[in-house]
């Protein structure tokens, strides 16, 4: 697969609008030849040494007009970002700017790359495998620290790393496999019962715990959802400033179909958490009594954790009742706020509305408790601090969760048939195809439909 080498392709790899810089990136074989032509260096000429930075002038293609000033330099392949030849122009950061420094190379010869296309030529050159290659889009995408965190591990070879070290196993399992067919009179004592079994289970094993770091996976990539719901002026709004506030995260109004839903994420150790205000829900419905309302359930539905507030400093009444019932059998989270006032609300008539909810007392005004707050939110959603450290490999693409999967039945398929003493064939079959779903997570064994799928996601210039 090495040394591919495609049609030079242009793309402006900076995202839209205006910034102090804008990158145009080339690639391909004739990516020198085409900046050359429309680049001036005053007496100078081209980009005679790679790797060195050049100061010049883009011209419009037909030898028109000045364009911008521009850094260029080149990176020869094989080492470079693709794998091809590229040239990297830095322009001035504004989208007019740059589109005209794009349609002068593309009118010096490249053609505007598709999305992703950068990436899947580094693919296809073995710069980066298949699994990497998923990596950079899921790294750009990442809008959380633990997510970031996620998709470089995976950048950097922790998942592919430990594909590979599984599929090697699987490999030389099926080399048993091969040679006692290859030679049937020979007795291969590997293949007896308690052996190649053992080993098969332990692979197995392996890749179960991976098919199932999948669901902690996703959570810590996109991220879990809380919702506060309670009634009128228990402090919703103010305990979602309060918790937004310390982490210093966007509180952002996002347009709801009938009323607008107040929601902050909140970096928790654990991935971040998107917490919703059911306010406008209540504005809404007018009143706590239409907590029943469609859309309060579908938020309470949609979270994984509800933190109920009650005004800790009046007693409780048919509305936190209401409360109570709407909440069901979710998990919950009681804040019992304004513990900065005297408190009416009995610990006991609380434990009795909720029953099943960790309880906590909170003041949204000077932030008494916030802490507990987030550690039980964490717990509740994540299952306590960054499960699976910085070394475990973690899922998080339904795509390698599903070959994980594949790969797994297959090796239980064989592991039965060892121990039922069905023909070596048979074996040898189960296992190649747990190789080709290992494989097919890092690209070694891949088709166009998988690689179209992936590098659609990507953004342009990528
Ligand atoms: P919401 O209707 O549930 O969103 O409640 P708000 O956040 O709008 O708060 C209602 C009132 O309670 C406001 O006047 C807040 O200033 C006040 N409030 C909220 N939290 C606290 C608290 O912890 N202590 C005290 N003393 N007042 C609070």
């Amino acid at each position: 697969m090495t040394g591919f080498s495609g049609d030079t392709i242009a793309a402006i790899a900076t995202p839209p609008g205006q910034g102090g810089v804008a990158v145009v990136r080339v690639s391909g074989s004739e990516a020198r030849l085409v900046v050359e032509k429309v680049l001036r260096r005053g007496r100078g000429r081209g980009l005679p040494q790679a790797r060195t930075v050049y100061v010049g002038t883009v011209h419009e293609a037909s030898g028109g007009a000045a364009i911008d000033r521009v850094i260029a330099f080149w990176m020869p392949g094989p080492r470079s970002y693709t794998g091809e030849d590229v040239v990297e122009v830095q322009c001035h950061g504004g989208s007019l700017v740059s589109g005209r420094v794009l349609e002068s190379l593309l009118a010096a010869g490249a053609r505007a790359a598709e999305p992703g296309e950068f990436t899947k030529r580094a693919l296809l050159n073995g710069r980066l495998d298949l699994a990497q290659a998923e990596a950079v889009a899921d790294l750009i995408a990442a809008r959380s620290e633990s997510a970031r965190r996620l998709a470089w591990s995976q950048l950097d070879g922790l998942l592919s790393g430990r594909v590979g070290v599984l599929r090697d196993a699987v490999v030389a399992a099926r080399a048993l496999c091969e040679a006692a067919i290859d030679f049937p009179d020979e007795d291969i004592p590997e293949l007896e019962p308690g052996t190649l079994d053992a080993e098969l289970r332990r692979i197995r094993t392996e890749l179960d715990r991976l098919v199932a770091s999948f669901e902690r996976g996703r959570l810590r990539y996109e991220g879990a959802r809380a919702v506060l719901v309670g009634k009128p002026n228990v402090g919703k709004s103010s305990l979602l400033n309060a918790l937004a506030g310390r982490e210093r995260a966007i509180v952002t109004p996002v347009a709801g179909t009938t009323r607008d839903v107040v929601e902050a994420t909140i970096a928790l150790p654990g991935g971040a958490v998107v917490v919703a205000d059911t306010a406008g829900i209540r504005d809404a419905c007018d009143g706590v009594e239409r907590l029943g309302a469609e859309r309060a359930h579908a938020a309470i539905e949609d979270a994984g954790c509800v933190l109920a507030v009650l005004d800790g400093s009046d007693a409780l009444d048919e509305d936190d009742q209401m409360v109570a019932a709407a909440i069901g059998e979710r998990a919950v989270i009681v804040l019992v706020n304004k513990s900065d006032l005297r408190q009416s609300a009995p610990e006991a008539e609380i434990a009795r509305a909720f029953p099943r909810a960790i309880r906590i007392r909170v003041s949204a005004l000077t932030r008494h408790g916030l802490d507990e707050v987030e550690r039980a939110l964490g717990t509740a959603l994540f299952g306590g601090s960054d499960a699976g450290g910085e070394d475990e490999v973690t899922l998080f693409r339904e795509r390698h969760r599903d070959a994980a999967r594949v790969a797994s039945e297959g090796l239980a398929r064989a592991e039965s048939g060892l121990l039922a003493r069905v023909p070596t064939e048979l074996i040898a079959s189960d296992l190649a195809a747990a190789t080709d779903a290992l494989g097919s997570i890092t690209g070694e064994i891949s088709n166009e439909d998988v690689l179209d799928r992936v590098f659609s996601e990507f953004c342009l210039g990528k």
